[in-house]
């Protein structure tokens, strides 16, 4: 099948990418590379398309009659969103609708949004089913539920189908250790700790230490990022239906705590790490664990990767080659 991956040069993007060529696909990549990095792989067609340029993506989207379109291009740094509103909405809702313009302009109407466990805020239950409530408490998770809400707008009015997936927390690598996880800046915990192990830094911050949990210290379902491209995978079966306007959380079902994790990366890079406690950062909710029986059920999905060690273990590995 022929596929468009937009922002395929991104860690989710990337393993997508990499999944659909294992399953020898037709494979176009759109990404404006301000955060990505392409790795040129003479499988891929690779076209440098910001989606916000739309006379430019008609032009690259016309008669390449994708099958469907894996969306996971957009700014993805939650503090950022905070401060740079604009430049969010500019990158994810107004991208998304000009990409699903352009995709409806062509006749593609089968849309695997990337979207996220932050449209629903704090949670009032221990595990979060889809049909938690959506309150977001920051700017990103305010742009995911924005798309969402356009989604169904679209499902509704068109021949337009798509699947939202709230994934909880992307970890992991390829086992390749050729693609891996890397922001600029680097906020999030995993790939943090584990440049700072790699340029022998032993200081860690812990944001918090006072929270209502086991250790006091944030709860979160950490899932491996090639559990994450076969449930996209998967998704693809339910566009054979007339109408299809789903989400779906991505998780495992199970939560761990910021102090696990380092002790985890402790045991796996075999180094001893200075933990420092810090204030709470804002917006942390104390824990985020999805509720994932209707991805199970209706996807027959399951993560293959069940122990974090093992998730930590793929990541070290790229962090160690790159
Ligand atoms: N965290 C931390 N120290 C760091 C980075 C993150 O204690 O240097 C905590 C953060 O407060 C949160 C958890 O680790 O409770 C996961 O944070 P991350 O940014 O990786 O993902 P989020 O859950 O915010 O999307």
């Amino acid at each position: 099948m022929k596929f468009l991956v937009t922002g395929g040069a991104g860690y989710i993007g990337s393993h997508m990418v990499n999944f659909l060529l294992k399953k020898n696909h037709d494979v176009t990549i759109f990404d404006n590379l301000s955060t990505g990095k392409f790795i040129n792989k003479n499988r891929i067609k690779f076209e440098k398309v910001d989606l916000i340029n739309l006379s430019k993506l008609n032009k690259s989207m016309k008669n390449k009659k994708f099958d469907a379109v894996f969306h996971f291009a957009g700014l993805s740094i939650v503090s950022e969103s905070e401060k740079k509103t604009k430049k969010y909405y500019l990158n994810n809702v107004l991208a998304t609708k000009n990409l699903i313009k352009s995709m409806i302009k062509y006749n593609i109407n089968n849309l695997i949004f990337s979207s996220s466990a932050s449209v629903y805020g704090l949670p009032t239950t221990k595990k979060i089913s889809e049909n938690h409530r959506t309150r977001p408490i920051s700017e990103y998770g305010k742009n995911k539920k924005e798309i969402e809400k356009i989604l169904i707008k679209f499902g509704k009015k068109k021949n337009f189908k798509s699947i939202s997936f709230r994934y909880f927390n992307a970890a992991g690598a390829d086992e390749s250790a050729k693609i891996g996880e890397s922001h600029h800046p680097e906020t999030h915990l995993i790939p943090k700790v584990l440049e700072s192990v790699k340029h022998r830094k032993k200081n860690m911050y812990v944001y918090g230490n006072t929270y209502n949990t086991k250790d006091g210290t944030c709860i979160r379902d950490y899932i491996h990022v090639n559990d994450i491209a076969r449930a996209h995978y998967y998704g693809l079966k339910k566009f054979k239906n007339r109408k299809c306007t789903l989400t779906y959380n991505i998780g495992t079902g199970r939560g761990h705590s910021v102090l696990e994790i380092l002790n985890g990366i402790e045991k796996i890079t075999k180094k001893k790490l200075n933990i420092i406690f810090k204030r709470k950062r804002k917006g942390d909710p104390p824990i985020l664990v999805a509720d994932c029986k209707k991805i199970f059920k209706e996807l027959k999905w399951k993560p293959k990767y069940k122990n974090i060690n093992t998730i930590l273990l793929t990541a070290w590995k790229w962090h160690k080659k790159t």
